[in-house]
Parts: structure tokens; C-alpha cells; sequence
């Protein structure tokens, strides 16, 4: 179709208004329930100029408000209208150096997307689509190298190569510093690369992504703890000027109910970890299989659970329950992602909640036994209360079981550096505007800050911290003690 000229630079009001979204295509749920291949396939440039075309390009635009690393959204529509993708794909990585990895798992709705203007009368533009689609398109063509960058000299150390540390990596070598990421496992992404399934977020993504901030003059040191290698401390006895750390909420926790130690019962770090990291799904290519049973019992409802959900009914299960104490409207998981799971077969089990096991005679679990619920007033979290109901007990015969009801910090970095306040809960204090912690230099980010919470939040506190500490080293403030100590 071709657009009159007068259309080509439409004021606002002109343009018509296209309430439905572009639909993404996807892999039909009987199919892709049995494969771990990617779910959403993308837009192609047809679809992505026509979502774009959506967008109203609104003159005091909301929906950068919305964005916790600030992407020019409005400008990035706009290329990607005038079919001008490359220009389009630069624009994002100004704030945005993992935007491939933004564009498959940010909670768009909860974000950029629920300020959109026309999300008032209609779908609100598919920012997260129109950003993967950019993404995408570079990395097909191949990435342009960054341009050059004028080198400052100064040292920054990052604990933890998940979205915070990669962000804060990212952007502080933009201003020419240098900057080492230390990483305690044998590869970069965090829980972009362990946690979230391939069928979600594939490796080769996330990988693009490390390889383009390594591209920027990050040097990535893997297989380095933090706390048991080397302390905080002696990063700056190493002439680090700033340290920033990233290192997440990776510690599982357990019910805490009868029979939680069966075989057969594993917490969703270690079955994701098993799936992604050590690619089981992939067995016998690689020999790392895991058991899952005919019925597999998921417990919470978060994005961990549905994709430990998701997981294991890919690897065969036959039904696969998602069992959550509250109520439909409470489940924390990406909407997008419950409709996926729904799709695929995933049965919900709402209003219930474990009481205990039982095992079998070889000491793995055969049964669950739980309890109907029903909510009461809110709690401190906000949500209404779930009440157990009385004598309303029942058994389910469950041979796998997944526990995915929420992770902490782990302890390691908090117990080796004096000085560094942690909260009642083992997150780290720091300044929401500056990750600043009780420590001189030391600047915190993420989940280890917040506790668990999503890819972008990490990442805008990641890009918070960076413009921090550039003002510290740039500076050249030394006062403090714990650094020259
Ligand atoms: P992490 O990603 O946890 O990275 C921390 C890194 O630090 C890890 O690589 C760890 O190995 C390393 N580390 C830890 N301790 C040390 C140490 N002492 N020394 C050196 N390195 C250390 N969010 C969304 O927005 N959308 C989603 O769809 C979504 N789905 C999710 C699905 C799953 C299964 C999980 C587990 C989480 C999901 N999240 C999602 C949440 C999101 O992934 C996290 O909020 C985010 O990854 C936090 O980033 P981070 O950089 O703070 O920490």
C-alpha cells in the first residue's frame, strides 16, 4: 500500500486510530508443548511497520516514563515507520544494550506500555515486540561494532554478570572505563541464562547480548566467587576504584512442610539449572538427563513457576499442575506467559496449598497432601490473605514436584564485607536514585537489592549505579577509609 505524501508526517490527530494489536505469530500450543524451541517467532518488517503505525507519536509521550532504563520509545517507533531498522536498533542501544533480552521478557504491560495513550481505548502499542523486532534484525545482519571509546584509565569491578551487572558493565565502559566483570559461574547472563527456559529466551540471544557488551571492552572473569575467592576488600587493593554488586537473589526457599526431603522434590533453581544450564532437555546430546514423572506439581505461581511448569511438561510429564494458595488475580507471573501455559495444558490448581508429602518405599514422593484455602483481608504485601479452610484436606498423586515460592540473596557477600548494612531479609541497603550502600564506593543493584524482581528493574538499577559511580571516579573523590584502608 502506498501512503499519500501528506501522510507521511501525520500531526497526531490525523492518524486514525488502530485499537488491536499486531498479533505475534507463535508456535500452536499442541505442537510446541513437546519442544523447547522458541514460543513467540517475531514480527516480520511488514507486521512491525504496522504496529508501529499504531502508534500516535503523542507530543508529550507517557510511555518513556514507564521505561526503568529510559529507551527513546517514541524515536524508535518512528524508525522503525520510516522502515529506517538499523537507525531504529542504534537508538535503543543508547540505554539499552540487552534490548533482544527486553523485548522477549519485560513486563512491557506493568511498564513502558501501561502509560501508552491508546491503551486507554484499544491495545496500547507492542513496544516489547517492536524492540525484539530491531534487536533481531541486527543480530541476523550482525552487530556493528560500538564506536570507538576514549579510555579513562579508571577500574570498576562488577560482581555478577545477571542484567544489573551487565548494564552497569555496559554503560560505564561507553565512558571509557575499564571494567571487569567477576562471575561466579562458567558463563555470564544470570538467571537470563539458567533460569529462563530456552522456549522463552534462547541461549544464543542472551549470548549475542554478553558477546556485544564484552564488545564494548567489558572483561567477563567467570568461575570467580566473590566472598570465597577474593573479598571486597582486596578488589580495591587490586586498584578497582568502585565496586558494583550485582550478584541477585539465587537462594531457593522450602515450605518447610513434612516430607519436603523426598527424592523427587527439587526447588525450581536446581530443575531450572538442570534444564538450561546443564541442558537436559537436550539429552542424550548432552548426558545430563533429569527424572520427571507423569504428574509434576509446580508450587507458586511466578514467572519461575510457570516456567518450571512449562519445563516439565516439554519433557514429557502428562499433567502438570500449577498449585498456588491464593487466587487467580493474585498469581505474580506475566499475563502473557499464564495464557501460554493455559494453551499448552497446564492445569491450575488455585486455593490450595501443600501440607506434606508422602514417599514411597524407596523414599520418593508419591503423594501431596494440601488444603483449600480462601482469602482474607490484604496482608503487608497488599494481596488478600490466604486462610486455610478447615478440614478440607485432600491427597493428589503427584510423583515430581517443583518449589518455586520465591528465592533470596545469597549470603556469601553480605557475611564477608564488614561495614556493608543488609536488611532483616539479606538484601543489601542502597540508595534507590544511586545503588550508594553503606560503603564508600560500593554500589549495589538488582535482585540483591530489592529482592526478586524483574530483568529491567535490575537493569535500571544497573544504569543508575553506572552514572553513580562515573561520578565518583571521574571526581576523583578518595575519602573514604574502607577504600584505602
Ligand atoms: P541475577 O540475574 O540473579 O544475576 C546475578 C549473577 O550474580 C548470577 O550470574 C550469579 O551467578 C552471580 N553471583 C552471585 N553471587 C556471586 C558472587 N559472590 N560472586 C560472583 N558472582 C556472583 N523477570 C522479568 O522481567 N521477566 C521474566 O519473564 C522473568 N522470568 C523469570 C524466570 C525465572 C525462572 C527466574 C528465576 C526469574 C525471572 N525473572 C523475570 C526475574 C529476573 O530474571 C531477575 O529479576 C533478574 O535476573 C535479576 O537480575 P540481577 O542481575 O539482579 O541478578
Amino acid at each position: 500500500m502506498t501512503m499519500p505524501k501528506s501522510e507521511s508526517k501525520p500531526k497526531p490527530q490525523q492518524r486514525k486510530l488502530v485499537k488491536e494489536v499486531v498479533a505475534m505469530p507463535k508456535q500452536k500450543p499442541e505442537i510446541r508443548r513437546r519442544n523447547f524451541d522458541e514460543v513467540a517467532l517475531g514480527y516480520n518488517e511488514e507486521q512491525a511497520v504496522a504496529e508501529a503505525n499504531r502508534c500516535l507519536q503523542c507530543p508529550k509521550p507517557q510511555c518513556v516514563q514507564g521505561c526503568p532504563v529510559e529507551v527513546a520509545i517514541p524515536e524508535l517507533v518512528k524508525l522503525i515507520r520510516e522502515r529506517k531498522f538499523d537507525k531504529a536498533i542504534k537508538k535503543v542501544k543508547e540505554k539499552n544494550s540487552l534490548p533482544a533480552i527486553c523485548g522477549r521478557v519485560c513486563p512491557q504491560e506493568e511498564q513502558c506500555q501501561r502509560n501508552c495513550v491508546i491503551g486507554k481505548a484499544g491495545d496500547p502499542i507492542s513496544v516489547g515486540r517492536l524492540e525484539r523486532f530491531v534487536a533481531d534484525y541486527e543480530l541476523a545482519r550482525g552487530v556493528n561494532p560500538p564506536s570507538s571509546l576514549h579510555p579513562t584509565g579508571k577500574k570498576v569491578a562488577i560482581i555478577g554478570a545477571g542484567p544489573a551487572g551487565l548494564t552497569c558493565a555496559a554503560d560505564l565502559a561507553k565512558l571509557g572505563h575499564e571494567v571487569t566483570i567477576f562471575e561466579a559461574l562458567h558463563v555470564g547472563g544470570g538467571v537470563l541464562m539458567y533460569g529462563i527456559p530456552e522456549f522463552r529466551l534462547p541461549k544464543r540471544i542472551v549470548q549475542a547480548e554478553i558477546d556485544y557488551v564484552k564488545r564494548l571492552g567489558v572483561k567477563l572473569q567467570t568461575n570467580t566467587l566473590v566472598g570465597r575467592i577474593f573479598t571486597i576488600r582486596e578488589l580495591f587493593t587490586k586498584g578497582f576504584e568502585a565496586v558494583f554488586i550485582g550478584s541477585g537473589a539465587g537462594l531457593p526457599q522450602f515450605l518447610r512442610v513434612p516430607g519436603e526431603n523426598l527424592g523427587g522434590i527439587y526447588s525450581a533453581n536446581e530443575f531450572l539449572i538442570r534444564v538450561n544450564l546443564m541442558k537436559s532437555y537436550a539429552f542424550p546430546k548432552y548426558d545430563t538427563p533429569i527424572r520427571v514423572g507423569r504428574n509434576v506439581a509446580v508450587i507458586g505461581a511466578g514467572n519461575v513457576a510457570i516456567d518450571s511448569a512449562r519445563s516439565a511438561l516439554r519433557l514429557g510429564a502428562e499433567n502438570v499442575y500449577i498449585v498456588y494458595r491464593r487466587s487467580r488475580e493474585e498469581m505474580p507471573a506475566r499475563a502473557e506467559e499464564i495464557e501460554n501455559a493455559e494453551e499448552e495444558g497446564i492445569i491450575f490448581k488455585l486455593l490450595t496449598n501443600p501440607t506434606r508429602f508422602f514417599g514411597d518405599e524407596h523414599g520418593w514422593v508419591k503423594g501431596m497432601e494440601c488444603i483449600h484455602m480462601e482469602l482474607g483481608e490484604p496482608d503487608e504485601s497488599g494481596r488478600r490473605r490466604p486462610i486455610p479452610v478447615e478440614g478440607s484436606e485432600f491427597v493428589m498423586d503427584v510423583d515430581t514436584v517443583v518449589v518455586a515460592i520465591g528465592r533470596i540473596p545469597n549470603p556469601i557477600i553480605q557475611r564477608t564485607t564488614d561495614d556493608l548494612e543488609v536488611t532483616k531479609w539479606g538484601t543489601i541497603v542502597a540508595d534507590e536514585a544511586t545503588g550508594k550502600t553503606s560503603i564508600e564506593g560500593v554500589y549495589a543493584g538488582g535482585d540483591i537489592v530489592t529482592g526478586e524482581a524483574t530483568v529491567i528493574s535490575a537493569m535500571g538499577a544497573g544504569k543508575r549505579a553506572a552514572r553513580a559511580i562515573h561520578q565518583l571516579i571521574s571526581g576523583k573523590e578518595k575519602t573514604d577509609s574502607f577504600r584505602t584502608k
